[in-house]
């Protein structure tokens, strides 16, 4: 699940971004306001987490950027607490939700989770598929009430296919969406994944989409 992270405070931009790494989230972090627009709008994100005051362009207007071409995605603002008229514009101009700073990294989780459900229509932190179910608050997976032991990278394709369960997921969109960045990508690691994946639940479980790539089969 990608989460871009806009902060220019560089110290708590990395925190948020350990906090995300924390519960199996891949966060990428800009830190000024031309950056994040650009971003924003060019790569597929699953939340955006963004600051308002920012170098370059401020948070309010790459907000409204983001809305005025048409992109969806969660946005959860984040405020100086003396700001309420920021903060009313935000919501007005489409963020999602706000936090004002300081909070607690607790909070932003919370938050964050519950923006996600409510993207993918579900109202309750257990994501049921079929015999395969996800509980978003503690990282598990289950398959016919057993757990499944998961590395974290095989969690986070479980988790976007969940996620994403009517679509045909392209290989590189799953590379994306379960590696930083900054990491040497190799789209043939999917298929490993995909693999290892089937082996600990079943062969059915994702199918394979000749050609377009994988689909959830739960
Ligand atoms: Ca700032």
């Amino acid at each position: 699940m990608k989460v871009l992270v806009v902060e220019d405070n560089i110290q708590l931009g990395e925190q948020i971004c350990e906090a995300l790494e924390s519960v199996e989230w891949v966060p990428e972090h800009s830190q000024d306001g031309i950056d994040a627009l650009y971003r924003a709008t060019s790569e597929e994100w699953e939340i955006i987490i963004l600051d308002l005051g920012l170098p370059k362009l401020d948070g309010l207007t790459v907000l409204k950027g983001i809305r005025d071409e048409g992109i969806n995605t969660p946005i959860i603002i984040l405020s100086a607490r003396d700001s309420l008229s920021q903060r009313i514009e935000g919501l007005n101009a489409g963020a999602d939700d706000y936090l004002t700073k300081p909070f607690e990294m607790v909070e932003l989780i919370a938050r964050v989770r519950a923006q996600l459900r409510r993207a993918s229509g579900n109202t309750s932190t257990v994501i049921k598929m079929g015999d395969l179910s996800l509980d978003t608050r503690t990282s598990k997976v289950t398959w016919q009430g057993v757990p499944v032991n998961l590395t974290a990278l095989e969690y986070k394709v479980v988790a976007y296919f969940m996620h994403n369960p009517d679509k045909v997921i392209p290989r590189t969109e799953l590379v994306e969406h379960i590696y930083k960045q900054d990491f040497d990508r190799d789209s043939n690691t999917v298929d490993v994944f995909i693999g290892r994946i089937r082996k600990k639940t079943s062969s059915e479980v994702i199918k394979t989409v000749r050609g377009l790539g994988y689909q959830l089969n739960a």
